[in-house]
């Protein structure tokens, strides 16, 4: 197996109760490394843009209010197949249908918001990396 990157959002409805800590003690719990991290407000643009594969689905102007809402935590995590591995902890997008010991299953609060995001795929990985990390950001 490889060692892969992925891009990590610790997301408004986690930020707003204060669980940073607490998914962060889940990723690395599941032995991926906080490579890069910051807190920031995303702007309504890079929002659209970032989540643009979902443009024509019924929950995008909800979704992109969602996540300009409030701050979030944006992360490069490193491991052996970090984007599965991630995929994995995270659990399934609605909570009600999340794994046990998931992220989402243990925070999520709706299908909506729940609580992180993680990369599908390494084309998808390595440009949602480059649309929030300079590569002197990421320290490895
Ligand atoms: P993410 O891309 O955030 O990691 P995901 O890959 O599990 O989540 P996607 O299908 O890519 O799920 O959906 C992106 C995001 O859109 C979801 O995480 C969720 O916040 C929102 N979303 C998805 N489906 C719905 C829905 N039916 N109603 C409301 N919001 C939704
Ligand atoms: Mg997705």
């Amino acid at each position: 197996m490889a060692i892969e990157r992925t891009f990590s959002i610790i997301k408004p409805d986690a930020t707003a109760r204060n669980l940073t800590g607490a998914v962060n003690a889940m990723i690395e719990q599941a032995g991926l490394r906080i490579i890069a991290q910051k807190r920031v407000r995303i702007p309504r643009n890079q929002a659209e843009t970032f989540y643009g594969v979902h443009k024509a689905r019924p929950f995008f102007g909800e979704l992109v209010d969602f996540m300009i809402s409030g701050p979030v935590v944006v992360q490069v995590l490193e491991g052996e197949n970090a984007i599965a591995k991630y995929r994995e902890i995270m659990g399934a997008t609605d909570p009600s249908k999340a794994a046990p010991n998931t992220i989402r299953k243990a925070h999520a609060k709706s299908i909506g918001e729940n609580s992180v995001h993680g990369s599908d795929a390494p084309d998808t990985a390595a440009q949602e990396i480059a649309q929030f990390f300079a590569g002197n950001e990421i320290v490895g």
